[in-house]
């Protein structure tokens, strides 16, 4: 993780009102895609961490797919071991997250400071991100990025997971039919994403997770080599060494949550069993959460799950307008959930355009398809983002609102097939 110091620059922030609400006081950290301050509501004065994104970062680099994503899944997330989104501001070139503030700072700087943790200290951490891991799965949200920078901690030294970013879009961020891969920490990469066999999420996590309770009980890393091929090839193999001081039981917990097949890894029920994770004194206690009301969608049919209801909110009711307006440019944009599967969807497209001035050029990795005129110049695009297993969100894109043929185009063909595409029913939900 990159630490910077405070800079004359990010020192000129300090005491700027966002907004009329938001004092900033101190930058907190520097991340891939963000700068974090601490600020203060000035309202009721409480603390918040605010999230600031140049939207010229977004649009570089692709990141505004991952951005709609990380507000679409932390909306859905309320869990007391994970970051609270309370409000998202935006301003002409840059995007605030008001997010819940950690003040415990990052599990990382603990292990540092301590080089390990007592089993018992690593237990309670261990707990509290199962907790925060099952809530997620149970609502088919992966994290598949976990790691020890993305723990933080609050005051009373309990657990907040962050930086749902790349979740569930793990090497499939596309913007403007370029692929992106993002790069995730391999350490903590499972075995089966290495192989790119396509992989369960909810096993990927628990791979994760037994790569972070090493690390805070030996305090190292067990997969570690400056040689990314060497790394890798230990991870393939499950190649890793106990300190002499791990216990009997913990070990046998780390050898099932570093299982290198994902079929017999440890799940989420039996680690809630095992007996490492029940001793020490304290039981698992299921974590009391706030469920919203099952509510009703404007189409006014009744959805199952919260989750679901939350992802077709974001296809339609997020009111980002103006946010990205360079990216949809003068031309037509909208996205819908859908329940099809992403292979399916390209399908459509190409039966759609038969007959019309259109070519169809699907992306490699098949998630989506560029839209040519007969010259190659580039009319438009279909991209399809895996939210969940089963839900993907489908944006089409037409350039040219001014130009007839496109407005016919978009009308009669693109944005018909669209809806058709989109969720109508009952919403499956995952597990
Ligand atoms: P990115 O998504 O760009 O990687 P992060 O969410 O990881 O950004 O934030 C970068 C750093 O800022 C973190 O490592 C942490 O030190 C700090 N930080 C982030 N969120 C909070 C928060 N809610 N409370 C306190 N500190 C935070
Ligand atoms: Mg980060």
């Amino acid at each position: 993780m990159e630490k910077q110091t405070q800079t004359t620059k990010d020192e000129s922030k300090r005491g700027v009102v966002l907004l009329g609400k938001y004092e900033v006081r101190r930058l907190l950290g520097v991340g891939a895609s963000a700068k974090v301050y601490h600020a203060t509501n000035v309202e009721n004065g409480q603390s918040v961490a605010v999230k600031v994104v140049s939207k010229k970062k977004i649009i570089s680099s692709g990141f505004a797919v991952n951005i709609e994503r990380e507000i679409s899944i932390l909306r859905c997330l309320h869990h007391p071991n994970i970051i609270d989104l309370f409000e998202v501001l935006a301003t002409k070139s840059k995007i605030y997250f008001i997010v819940e503030y950690a003040a415990g700072g990052e599990l990382y700087e603990e292990v540092a400071g301590k080089e390990k943790l007592t089993e018992d200290h690593a237990r309670r951490y261990f707990r509290q991100l199962i907790s925060s891991v099952k809530h997620c799965h149970s609502r088919g949200v992966y994290h598949r990025d976990l790691k020890l920078d993305n723990l933080l901690l609050d005051e009373k030294d309990n657990l907040k997971v962050t930086d749902f970013g790349l979740s569930a879009v793990k090497n499939q961020i596309r913007s403007d039919g370029m692929l992106h891969t993002v790069c995730g920490t391999p350490s903590y990469v499972a075995p089966e994403i290495l192989a790119k066999k396509g992989y369960d999420g909810a096993k990927a996590d628990i791979w994760s997770c037994g790569v972070v309770l090493f690390a805070l009980t030996a305090g190292y890393l067990p997969f570690n080599d400056y040689n990314v091929t060497v790394l890798y090839r230990k991870i393939y193999r499950g190649q890793f060494r106990f300190p002499k001081w791990t216990s009997h039981d913990l070990k046998n917990l780390l050898s099932r949550l570093l299982d290198t097949k994902p079929e017999t890894r440890i799940t989420i029920d039996e680690i809630l069993k095992d007996p490492w994770f029940n001793s020490g004194g304290y039981r698992f206690d299921r974590v009391l959460v706030k469920e919203r009301e099952l509510e009703e969608n404007r189409t006014g049919f009744k959805i199952k799950s919260l989750n679901a209801f939350d992802l077709i909110s974001f296809s339609t009711g997020l009111d980002m307008s103006g946010m990205f307006e360079e990216i949809s440019g003068s031309g037509f944009m909208e996205r819908v959930v859908s329940g099809e599967k992403p292979e399916r969807i390209v399908e459509r497209v190409e039966e759609m355009v038969k007959g019309a001035k259109v070519v169809v050029k699907r992306m490699e990795n098949g998630d989506g398809a560029k839209l040519e005129g007969h010259e190659g110049n580039l009319l438009g695009l279909v991209v399809v983002y895996r939210l969940t297993e089963e839900l993907a969100v489908v944006e089409m894109k037409l350039r040219g609102r001014e130009d007839e043929c496109s407005a016919l185009f978009w009308k009669n063909k693109l944005r018909p097939l669209l809806l058709e595409l989109a969720h109508k029913q009952e919403v499956p939900v995952s597990r």
